[in-house]
């Protein structure tokens, strides 16, 4: 090596190191941000309204439409601009007003649980005795037909129920965990990232089979009503759907969840041929009145760079055993509450930050999907998959190319929350390297908060990707687990536990302070964040309109809805 190449090298060096100097950061709206996010906050509040007034929150569910039009309304009251509601169209609402079940015979006790979303009503308490089914294999079922009609179905396998192995339940992250995720993970063949184990397609398509092969004996036949057991070991109900939100489909009969240790006990006693009878009341109203779904969209408008844009977003919608609070009333009432902050303190961001929260995200990021197609780019969808044919996700198909609307060129970043109430520790870069000496430079402010970690790996099951999957920048953060979905003993992740008492305050208050220095500093920073490079394109973007004119919230989005003064107030 020459001395004149390695000058050059380290004048290079120099040139890439002192990233985080160069960030230039707004200390003094930065300070202003955690004064209001920690002596003023409003999260929690904001929450208990989500969820003990307006929750379970489920997509086309009467209470999610009354939980839109109250976000939508709060975001109005704290001076937001342009607060709407954006509709898509999803499918019938399902929403359950009353739910009984109780052995009766020989014994008698009452059972712990809840109906499947979109599984009919029993109209009127039903008896009848109990058979145990066990389908493993298609002719398992087969050997069924003409045996279940009037009877109440015992479905599954008994699991060996364990105490927690270490005691502890609630979690935060260690070191050596966080460490752990600083590592990237090379992507399997099938590219995405990996999960806790091999994904087993076999076993994956069999147990599909079995269950079409199950869904036609009981709309054959029609079983009073199907119970299975939960997927938590503790007395927690953890379910989602077991019909169609298809206007118009047949409705699928009533479908329960019991609690792991009831369904033991039943399925032991069935074993022993003692013959148990069960009455089962369940009440349930499939809403076909109002078929789509809705998005919550407000902003905060920029300044001299107001046509360009910073997106905060949650999903606003949950399934229906609990309230739906760490997931993701806890992400909604953060988000809500990062606006409402950069709001009150005044800030005035460059860029319009807007926030959106999305329904459909437990039935497959639909809202935030809705929302970008709308926005930012579309493709066509992948083809449904027929009864025997493979699902959309086990394809290999290749993306197909996108068009792009002349949105997409304006937005500077996406963040969102939906991983509970834990507080943040970090960023997925979702293989955004250029954006990592960004962020290092950003956490610097909000380290002594416990943020502070970055990594490289993607992370997946929520709606960043909505974005990510478009060429835009996406980005989920590292929370705390705390005790969201750790383990098979309980969890918060779609269970009945889910409710207001099990958000921490502290950590929500954090989540939104850290978002909030985020959000502005994205809309404050010079350049636009870097992007990965761009998918395939079907056509060349459009021009870019001139700056400061045409802005996404200055014409009236296509399905905007009209907001209806005072709708859903408190
Ligand atoms: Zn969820």
């Amino acid at each position: 090596m020459t001395r004149r190449l390695a000058l050059a090298f380290v004048l290079a060096g120099l040139a890439g190191t002192p990233a985080v100097a160069q960030e230039k950061l707004d200390w003094a709206t930065l300070g202003r941000i955690r004064d209001e996010g920690f002596r003023h906050s409003q999260v929690m509040e904001t929450a208990a309204q989500l969820t003990d007034v307006l929750g379970p929150r489920l997509t086309g569910s009467p209470q999610y439409k009354k939980a839109a039009d109250w976000s939508r309304q709060q975001l109005e009251t704290w001076g937001l601009a342009n607060a709407r509601l954006e509709s898509w169209p999803f499918g019938r609402g399902w929403s359950f007003e009353r739910c009984s079940a109780h052995v009766v015979s020989p014994m008698s006790f009452p059972l712990v649980a809840l109906p499947k979303a979109w599984t009919a009503g029993t109209n009127g308490p039903v008896r009848g005795k109990v058979l145990r089914v066990k389908a493993e294999s298609e002719a398992d079922v087969e050997a069924l037909k003409g045996k279940v009609a009037g009877m109440v179905l015992w479905v599954g396998q008994p699991r060996e129920l364990k105490a927690p192995e270490d005691g502890g339940i609630f979690k935060r992250y260690t070191d050596k965990q966080l460490d752990d995720l600083e590592q990237y993970q090379i992507p399997g063949p099938r590219g995405g990232g990996r999960g806790p184990g091999p994904f087993d397609r076999e076993a994956f398509l069999k147990r599909r089979k079995v269950q079409q092969a199950l869904d036609k004996l009981y709309a054959a036949e029609k079983p009073l009503a199907v119970v299975e057991p939960s997927e938590r070991d503790a007395n927690v109900l953890r379910l989602g759907a077991g019909g169609s939100r298809k206007t118009g489909d047949p409705q699928a009969v009533t479908q329960l969840v019991v609690s792991a240790t009831q369904w033991n006990r039943v399925a032991r006693l069935l074993d022993r041929k003692t013959e148990i009878e069960v009455e089962v009341d369940v009440k349930a109203t499939f809403h076909e009145d109002d078929t789509n779904g809705y998005n919550v969209v407000a902003e905060l408008p920029g300044t001299d760079k107001k046509g360009e844009l910073v997106m905060v977003g949650a999903h606003l919608d949950s399934w229906h055993p609990g309230t739906g609070a760490t997931d993701n009333a806890a992400g909604s009432a953060v988000m809500m509450e990062v606006l409402r902050i950069l709001k009150t303190i005044d800030a005035k961001p460059k860029r319009t930050v807007r926030i959106g929260l999305w329904g459909g995200e437990e039935q497959g990021l639909l809202g935030s999907r809705a929302y970008v197609n709308e926005h930012f780019a579309s493709r066509p969808e992948p083809k449904e998959a027929g009864p025997d044919d493979l699902p959309s996700f086990m394809r290999n198909d290749p993306p197909a190319p996108l068009t792009l609307k002349p949105e997409h060129a304006k937005l500077a970043a996406y963040f969102n929350l939906d991983n509970g109430t834990g507080k943040i520790r970090g960023v997925y870069l979702q293989e955004g390297a250029a954006v990592k000496p960004i962020f290092e430079a950003w956490l610097e402010s909000v380290k002594d908060l416990g943020a502070t970690r970055i990594t490289m790996r993607t992370t997946g099951g929520t709606d960043h990707l909505s974005f990510d999957g478009v060429g835009l920048p996406g980005f989920q953060f590292i929370q705390d687990p705390i005790e969201y979905m750790d383990g098979t003993f309980f969890g918060t992740h779609h269970t009945d536990m889910d409710t207001y008492d099990r958000l921490q305050r502290d950590d929500l208050m954090q989540a939104a302070v850290v978002i909030a220095t985020f959000a502005y500093n994205a809309a404050m920073r010079d350049e636009m964040l870097p992007r990965k490079p761009l998918p395939p394109v079907a056509t060349p973007p459009p021009a870019p309109a001139p700056a400061g004119k045409a802005k996404g919230g200055a014409k009236p989005a296509p399905k905007a809805v009209e907001a209806v003064p005072g709708a859903g107030a408190r």
